[in-house]
């Protein structure tokens, strides 16, 4: 599915939930927030549903995230039944993996290809500040439990000033026995994340360097994403950035996203987009649904424009969007 601005669309980024087992200072007030009503989210036959439609229009890969879609119930047998869409290629799951803890195998099972880990900090004390609660030590376990079954695991980490940004050269030390792509991703000026600092990537990288010597760029392509890799010698896994503030990568977007209501997000910066869920429970074909994906995502914006004066600039959180 081709955009006005001919970038082919075949990712699918799905949020399943807006609850989340944590509280991440960047993402979610600490007091929590409000949740969907049960009643607007889209219940699993109605993700089917519209999966199977944007398959249809050439979506190839998708990723369950949330709030922490592990935290809703039912999450594996959901990707159980992704799995069996024809034209599904992929299925990768975005996880702070707390609630994995036990159940990487059955994840396998139902289909799971990838994991994209959460994980900010390896010193437990900066980790459970962070995550407002959380304990390392079981991201740890999932991690290597995912590894030992063959699914793809991508680490990430928002590196926040005065928060985690002296843990982060420890942090990438995971990819050095682990076959495990350490990313940072610079923190966005959306919902909680616009109270907090970010660091820029270009920093990152220099402290790495300074702990691990010269980094080597690495051109391969991992994934469906954005992130720049480079290597560091005797290390078994590279580190990535990604940058969408200092390197906007808008231009190489293949990627849309369906919020846990229903609504179809062009960009994770605008409010343009497709009420699916109305279309869906309103009675709408299959044919009047496809003509209106394709007429929404033919619409999607060309930049984020996270720096600029932009009249639809998003107001949700990322825990409703997904990240
Ligand atoms: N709960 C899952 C998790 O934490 O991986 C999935 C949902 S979470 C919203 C998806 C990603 O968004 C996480 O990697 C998180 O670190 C990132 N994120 C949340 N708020 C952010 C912000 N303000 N800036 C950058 N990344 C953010
Ligand atoms: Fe939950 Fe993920 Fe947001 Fe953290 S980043 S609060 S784990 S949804």
């Amino acid at each position: 599915m081709l955009d006005t601005c001919g970038r082919e669309i075949d990712y699918l980024r799905i949020s399943i939930t807006d609850r989340c087992n944590l509280r991440c200072v960047y993402c979610m007030p600490a007091g929590g927030v409000a949740s969907f009503a049960h009643g607007d989210v889209l219940s699993y036959e109605e993700i089917v549903r519209a999966v199977r439609l944007f398959a249809r229009l050439g979506v190839r890969h998708l990723r369950v995230t949330g709030g922490e879609p592990m935290a809703r119930r039912g999450c594996l047998s959901l990707i159980e039944r992704l799995h069996t869409i024809d034209g599904i290629e992929s299925i990768a799951m975005t996880t702070n993996a707390l609630l994995l803890d036990g159940c990487v195998a059955w994840a396998r099972e139902a289909g799971l290809d990838a994991l994209n880990i959460s994980i900010d900090s390896l010193n437990p004390d900066t980790y459970r500040a962070m995550t407002r609660g959380g304990d390392v030590r079981r991201v740890l376990a999932v991690i290597d439990d995912a590894l030992s079954l063959g699914i793809k695991v991508k680490l990430n980490a928002v590196p926040v000033r005065g928060m985690n940004d002296g843990d982060l050269a420890e942090l990438a030390s995971l990819a050095r026995e682990r076959p495990v792509p350490v990313r940072f991703i610079e923190l966005m000026p959306v919902g909680c994340g616009a109270g907090l600092t970010p660091v820029p990537s270009d920093e990152v990288r220099a402290l790495l360097e300074r702990a691990y010597g010269p980094l080597t760029e690495d051109g391969t392509r991992r994934g469906f994403g954005p992130a720049r890799y480079v290597r560091a010698a005797g290390f078994a896994g590279p580190f990535g950035f990604i940058s969408p503030v200092s390197h906007e990568f808008c231009d190489r977007c293949n990627r849309v996203r369906l919020t846990a209501d229903g609504f179809l997000k062009l960009c994770l910066n605008h409010t343009a987009g497709l009420d699916v869920r109305a279309l869906l429970r309103g009675g709408s074909s299959d044919e009047a649904l496809l003509e209106a994906l394709r007429a929404a995502v033919a619409a999607k914006p060309r930049r984020h424009g996270f720096m600029d004066e932009i009249g639809d600039r998003e107001v949700r959180r990322m825990n409703e969007i997904g990240g």
